[in-house]
């Protein structure tokens, strides 16, 4: 433990000029974040002539009839529309608020919102909860118009909106109370944990933010998901015993096998695991089911324990262990500079005594462009990781001695372009535009990909014999 003192305590020393020099920090983030978003609106730039062909790649050629084709093309464009005013629309909102002080405003509110009920500025996690309040929702305003446009017409369009406007409410309000009544506390253990351990809070907010994630995996199935969706058991019959046979060769510690009403907001389509590592649930989304057939959904949920078998939701809480790590180890150089409050228009007697929550949602900021390099490395990670589920889907047959699973990659393949042409997904791709947003591999690339592998195996298979 003193050792990592010692190293985070020399990082700081390195960071120093970050309380001494006078940087212009508002220039930097406008800087950085425009950067990043006309970055995003070149990609989409990029990307967008891509809708205007007519024709399918070649390997698609033969599943796509010329009218989903010219639906799908349609959708990507629209979608691409709505991403680029959205972007530069929610951009040139968040440098407005920065521009003109927004945030020292909204400090200065939560301390008169406060002061109403008797508590002074000495209140510091009080008017912190305040001030995240006023944020929150003030800052949410612009989104509301532009998702029920999303929703309402956008999807719509398109076939996709189940939505209706009441639940679209319910859930709007709905996902305010679970922020506040999740982010509140939260907020309070990880302002008081700060507080309380000084210099050294390091270790201790990696072990309260791990205890976070470790209790919302917990919380999620069981509290937050069936206030949004139904999930039944899924009905006896192929489906669930071809799902619990491959669970039980796979000795994957299946709890719950579920089917969810994903069709009550929108016809797109998944399906999913989660939970501790001795229990698990399975989701199936009820349109998958009714897209697919048991056999195909049965190769998506192979991909999926793939996930599993190779330990990818395990290696992706160690890499955000680490991004935290990075994060929270940078963080005291510009919790304990005043100089860096007051670029951003915090008044002299805040900025003396810099509050953690404002220090920190400045030290967010300053973070853009490593967060979008993060971003893009996390996507290539998690490719990666698909990439070694279809081939483990691919692989059963060998694995389990199964020869009925000796076509999996013919039946993922299937279901996966099943879920494309339904869901309207692009199938033309920019390359740039891939690498920066996509967390899979196009269609194209996954189909290529399952070829090769069965293959290979064929290829394995008979030099064995
Ligand atoms: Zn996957």
């Amino acid at each position: 433990m003193d050792l990592l003192h010692t190293q985070l305590a020399a990082l700081q020393q390195q960071l120093s000029f970050v309380a001494t020099d006078a940087i212009d920090w508002k220039f930097y983030v406008q800087a950085c974040s425009w950067g990043v978003t006309l970055f995003e609106s070149y990609l989409l730039l990029r990307q967008y002539p891509l809708y205007s062909k007519t024709e399918p790649p070649a390997v698609l050629a033969a599943h796509f009839d010329k009218e989903v084709f010219r639906k799908s093309q349609l959708y990507g464009k629209d979608k691409a529309q709505f991403s680029l005013i959205t972007g530069l629309l929610k951009q040139a909102i968040d440098s407005a608020m920065l521009q003109y002080g927004f945030y020292a405003w909204a400090w200065d509110v939560g301390g008169k919102i406060i002061g109403r009920f008797g508590y002074g500025s000495e209140y510091e996690i009080t008017q912190s909860l305040a001030f995240t309040a006023v944020l929150f929702l003030i800052s949410s305003l612009p989104g509301i118009p532009l998702s029920a446009y999303q929703t309402f017409v956008l999807e719509e369009k398109h076939g996709f909106n189940k939505t209706t406007p009441s639940l679209f409410v319910t859930d709007m309000l709905k996902g305010w109370v679970l922020a506040f009544a999740i982010g509140g506390p939260f907020l309070s253990a990880f302002l008081y944990v700060t507080k309380w351990a000084g210099d050294r809070f390091v270790p201790w907010l990696m072990a309260l933010l791990f205890s976070f994630q470790i209790i919302m995996v917990i919380i999620f199935p069981t509290i937050i998901q069936p206030l949004f969706n139904k999930l039944s058991p899924l009905p006896v019959g192929d489906l669930r015993s071809r799902t619990e046979a491959l669970a039980a060769k796979l000795k994957f510690p299946l709890k719950y096998l579920y089917e969810i009403d994903g069709s009550k907001r929108s016809s797109h389509s998944n399906a999913y695991f989660f939970g501790l590592p001795w229990s698990k649930h399975i989701v199936i989304f009820d349109t998958l089911i009714k897209e697919s057939k048991p056999e195909e959904v049965e190769a998506v949920l192979a991909h999926e324990l793939g996930h599993w078998y190779h330990m990818h939701p395990t290696k992706l809480l160690c890499i955000s262990q680490a991004h935290i790590f990075t994060i929270l180890a940078l963080f005291p150089a510009f919790l304990h500079a005043p100089q860096f409050l007051r670029a951003f228009d915090f008044s002299k007697t805040v900025s003396a005594r810099p509050p953690t929550i404002v220090a920190f949602l400045l030290f967010q900021m300053i973070l853009t462009p490593m967060e979008a390099v993060v971003g893009i490395a996390l996507n290539f990670v998690s490719r990666q990781f698909e990439w070694e589920a279809d081939r483990f889907a691919c692989e059963l047959q060998d694995r389990l001695n199964a020869s009925e699973m000796k076509d999996m990659g013919d039946r993922l393949g299937r279901a996966l372009i099943t879920l494309h042409v339904k869901n309207l997904s692009t199938v033309w791709v920019d390359w740039l535009y891939s690498a920066y947003h996509h967390s899979h591999p196009t269609l194209t690339e996954r189909l290529k990909a399952l070829e090769t592998f069965q293959a290979k195996r064929d290829g394995n298979g008979k030099k064995e014999l």
